[in-house]
């Protein structure tokens, strides 16, 4: 058996070895070793985190006899605040839904929601990109797996029609748009797809959609005005909505079952109040964040047609668009260069990205101008044409 040392040293020769970086974060910018750089690394899509104005509303609304920094207590003993019940209600409003229900963060949504509502009887047909708290989920749940190859609905078509009457229930599983490629599922395609087996369930997780995409940020699924078609809607509060805590649409009888079984739900202390009215205040302000959106998919558009040209097949066409560089040793070095010319951005490595596909995550946020962008972008073009 390899000690632990040996382990590090191997990852540390291949150019793999984490470490927690220490940075400060202040607005769009982060100092690191007294240097400022423009934060290409976050996942503020709209620049929501260090709005001073935002903040300051909030605070004006708080009174200190009633607020709360801690539950102290699972839900389903004395954690679950009424401000639980306005957010709940609010959100189920907004997506036109049944009912919907708020979870500590999308990992706690993602490695429990499956385990709870499958069993031996059931299939998961999951994308093979999918985050790494959708492949927990699936690890602790009793249901078959087969990963289907990303966005092939070809693959995943078969595997439905071939499994369908061998099992209880199916579950596709997929996301919107993708972390790590910035590429988006095909939504209208599965929503057909389920439509034609009523044992299929469609899972999706809109992590980084939610607030970006949709006339009111809802995401992909409002966006394509699928919403009512999708079972289990899983959105995340840690990204573009500057809080913490995440979230399913779902029915209300889905709701019962959830809060009857799911594990990550039960079994942990409920979110502070005080974060919960902070998810409301933003949630009641993005659905107008138009402007925002508009600028984001703006700029978003002009790294894309630099960089998608450079990734050898991997087309973005959201606001996270990769630049492939291959070995990690390449990637680690085109970061610290882009670093050095004011960008942070962070070498994305395997095991989180199939080996030989090392790449930096570019990140963009509303907060980044049109002249940000010319610069980060004629600054990837020179740096390329002396690789
Ligand atoms: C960030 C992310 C999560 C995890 O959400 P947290 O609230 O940070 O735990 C889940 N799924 C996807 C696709 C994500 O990008």
């Amino acid at each position: 058996m390899d000690s632990y040392a040996s382990q590090l040293d191997a990852l540390s020769r291949k150019g793999n070895l984490r470490k927690l970086p220490e940075m400060e974060p202040q607005g769009l910018y982060l100092v690191r070793d007294g240097q400022e750089m423009l934060n290409l690394s976050s996942n503020d899509y709209l620049g929501l985190a260090d709005n001073v104005a935002l903040k300051s509303e909030f605070l004006q609304t708080l009174d200190p006899r009633k607020c709360r920094f801690s539950s102290t207590s699972s839900r389903l003993l004395t954690g679950n605040y009424p401000v639980y019940t306005r957010l709940e209600e609010r959100l189920a409003q907004l997506y036109g839904a049944e009912s919907s229900l708020v979870f500590n963060s999308g990992y706690h949504a993602n490695s429990g929601i499956l385990p709870a509502v499958t069993d031996s009887r059931s299939l998961i047909l999951a994308d093979k990109l999918v985050h790494a708290s959708i492949v927990d989920g699936i690890g602790l749940s009793k249901a078959r797996c087969i990963r289907y190859r990303h966005n092939n609905y070809e693959q995943l078509e078969r595997l439905v029609a071939e499994n369908a009457g061998e099992y209880d229930r199916l579950f596709v599983v997929t996301e919107s748009i993708f972390s790590m490629d910035g590429d988006e599922s095909d939504l209208p395609r599965l929503v057909a797809l389920k439509h034609r087996y009523p044992n299929l369930y469609l899972y999706l997780d809109e992590a980084h959609a939610f607030g970006v995409r949709g006339p009111h940020g809802l995401g992909c699924a409002e966006e394509h005005g699928v919403i009512g078609d999708i079972d289990f809607l899983v959105g995340t509060f840690g990204k573009a909505a500057a809080s913490v805590g995440a979230f399913v649409i779902c029915s209300e009888e889905m709701k019962q079952y959830l809060v009857n079984t799911m594990r990550t739900l039960i079994f942990t202390t409920a979110l502070p109040p005080i974060n919960l009215e902070w998810t409301l205040f933003i949630v009641n302000k993005i659905c107008d964040m138009t402007e925002r959106r508009e600028h984001l998919a703006r700029i978003g558009r002009r790294v894309r047609e630099v960089l998608n040209p450079l990734n050898g097949g991997i087309l973005s066409s959201s606001h996270i668009i990769p630049y492939v560089l291959g070995e990690s040793e390449r990637a680690v070095d085109v970061a610290l260069r882009l670093q050095r010319e004011g960008f942070y951005l962070l070498p994305v490595r395997p095991p989180t990205v199939p080996a030989g596909t090392s790449r930096l995550r570019i990140s963009l946020t509303a907060e980044c101008s049109e002249a940000d962008i010319e610069r980060l972008v004629s600054t990837i073009q020179q740096i390329q044409s002396s690789l």
